[in-house]
């Protein structure tokens, strides 16, 4: 069975690639030409769901036809904070500015939570994965808990991995195996739910 994974962020196709080892995984952007969504909801559910829908749709009105149970998978993640409030949540992506790369993003929530005066703070990422298919659209969630620190240390994984240390552990997912975010992560719960969803169809 086919999957088209509505994103092209390097880090997620690589994860869920090998989150999902059982199913071809595609990144969309492999099928046809990659082009803006504009997540403008207000959750990381709806932010899924646009984002799913667009590439659904994108590819049912492809000029090259397309397979009737294509099934359309969307990431929509972050990190929220708790000594920021949550922040920056939905807009983890841009949170260094509209065109921020992840150095940048992740230099600046490094810094906010320094300028509260401490070294560290609980935090959490959210994943929700949204599922567009002929037989309709769902959506899951995971989460995975931890504290956010004031420096990156590690170059494993990706986005705010290095400043991430998860809990249970004394490293940061920058220094972890990628074994162990594999067993543990938010993207990963959340594609366990998902991964029932697809064997029910
Ligand atoms: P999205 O593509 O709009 O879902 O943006 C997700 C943002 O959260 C990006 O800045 C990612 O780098 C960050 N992010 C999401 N999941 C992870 C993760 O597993 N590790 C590190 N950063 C993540």
């Amino acid at each position: 069975m086919k999957l088209v994974l509505a994103t092209s962020n390097k880090g997620k196709v690589k994860e869920i690639k090998a989150l999902c080892e059982e199913y071809e995984v595609i990144a969309y952007s492999e099928l046809i030409d990659e082009f803006e969504i504009i997540e403008d909801a207000d959750s990381f559910k709806e932010n899924a769901l646009i984002k799913a829908r667009a590439v659904y749709k994108a590819l049912k009105d492809a000029p090259q036809g397309y397979d009737k149970n294509l099934i359309v998978i969307a990431d929509d993640s972050g990190i929220s904070v708790d000594i920021l409030n949550g922040a920056p949540g939905i807009y983890s992506a841009r949170y260094g500015g509209i065109n921020a790369n992840d150095k940048e993003n992740l230099n600046k929530l490094m810094q906010d939570i320094k300028s509260k005066g401490v070294k560290s703070s609980p935090a959490h990422y959210t994943a929700s994965i949204a599922i567009v298919t002929k037989n309709g659209e769902y959506s899951v969630h995971g989460w995975m808990y931890g504290e956010a620190l004031t420096e990156a240390i590690g170059d494993g994984g990706f986005g705010y991995d290095p400043m991430f240390i998860p809990l249970g552990f004394d490293k940061t997912l920058g220094e972890l195996d990628d074994e162990v975010k594999k067993k543990l992560s938010h993207r990963s719960k959340a594609l366990d739910l998902a991964k029932k969803i697809i064997k029910s169809f």
